[in-house]
């Protein structure tokens, strides 16, 4: 996954500990091995290479996964959309390449959910036209994290952080007080902006200083607005806290280019989630569910 992973659990065993954090290790990669667009033998390869011209037989574990990111498109309107790489592998943040308008508006055309159709009964894949692309990016560390939590679950775990990249899930609390997360500043990854107390929960965090060059004065990261094909920027940094890791990696992506009003619109009418968001003019903003309760009522006659 190009990611850092981290794992912290409680084990009265040092060797039960270890098998558990060797589990996890070994389920990431086989995730990876599966997901990524890095590799060119993946299934998730697979399907881009040949999807255009048949159906891609994969495994049910990728259908299912790419169900959900087509459900999530279906609730974001669009704004979340595995299609954003027809035109986000034009993109090169590292040697600071990107499209220009003509190719923007090529590759646009092959951007749109609805291109990929999934027969999950036969276990296949397949695009409606030429030129789609697929990219798990926005989901499939969350997805991993939960796979992760699952097995640790299953091997009697129940004080424990997993982390990948910006996506986190914690089961239990830690010695009896809450794991606390922290949000960092996205100029400084030293400062904090936030801490949040969490228990029992998932954390993702996307924002635009991960992997972006900027030019004259532009930003250009990795969360693209399927609408534009550019960079989505409104926001600095999305978090959202919600039941599991899939949900909260792909809410927070989806936030990042749906921006802060209609973002945190979504989020209240989701309800078992909450975000903070780090506007462009680095004001924070909260979902009902953290902001800070209003200042009670003052019974005092006015003066
Ligand atoms: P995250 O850090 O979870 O927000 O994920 C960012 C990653 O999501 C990018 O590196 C891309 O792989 C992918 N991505 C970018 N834009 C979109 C989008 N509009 N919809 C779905 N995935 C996206
Ligand atoms: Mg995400």
């Amino acid at each position: 996954m190009g990611t850092r992973i981290a794992v912290e659990l409680w084990s009265g065993d040092p060797a039960a500990g270890q098998a558990a954090s060797d589990a996890v290790l070994a389920e990431m990669r086989r995730v990876d091995a599966l997901m990524s667009h890095y590799k060119p033998e993946s299934q998730l390869s697979q399907i881009n290479q040949r999807a255009a011209s048949e159906a891609v037989r994969v495994d049910p574990e990728l259908v299912a996964l790419i169900q959900r990111a087509q459900a999530l498109s279906g609730l974001t309107g669009g704004a979340f959309d595995i299609t954003y790489a027809s035109v986000g592998y034009l993109y090169d943040y590292r040697e600071h390449v990107r499209p220009t308008d003509d190719q923007v508006r090529d590759g646009l055309g092959a951007v749109n959910w609805r291109h990929v159709i999934v027969d999950p009964e036969a276990s296949t894949v397949r695009f409606a036209r030429e030129g789609v692309r697929i990219d798990l990016g926005g989901i499939a560390k969350g997805y991993a994290v939960d796979r992760a939590i699952g097995i640790l679950e299953s091997m009697g775990v129940v004080h424990a952080s997993v982390t990948a990249g910006g996506d986190s899930r914690i089961i239990g609390d830690r010695f009896g007080r809450p794991w606390v997360v922290g949000i960092r500043h996205p100029d400084d990854a030293g400062r904090i902006v936030v801490r949040i107390p969490v228990v029992d929960a998932a954390l993702s965090t996307s924002g635009d200083y991960e992997r972006y060059f900027d030019e004259d004065g532009v930003r250009y990261h990795h969360i693209i607005d399927p609408k534009t094909g550019r960079s989505a920027g409104e926001v600095r940094s999305v978090t959202i806290i919600g039941p599991d890791a899939t949900t909260t990696d792909g809410l927070s992506t989806s936030v990042f280019v749906l921006g802060p009003e209609r973002g945190l619109e979504l989020v209240e009418r989701i309800g078992e989630v909450d975000a903070v968001i780090v506007r462009r003019d680095g004001k924070v903003l909260y979902s009902s569910g953290l902001a800070a309760p209003q200042a009670p009522p003052q019974n005092q006659p006015e003066k």
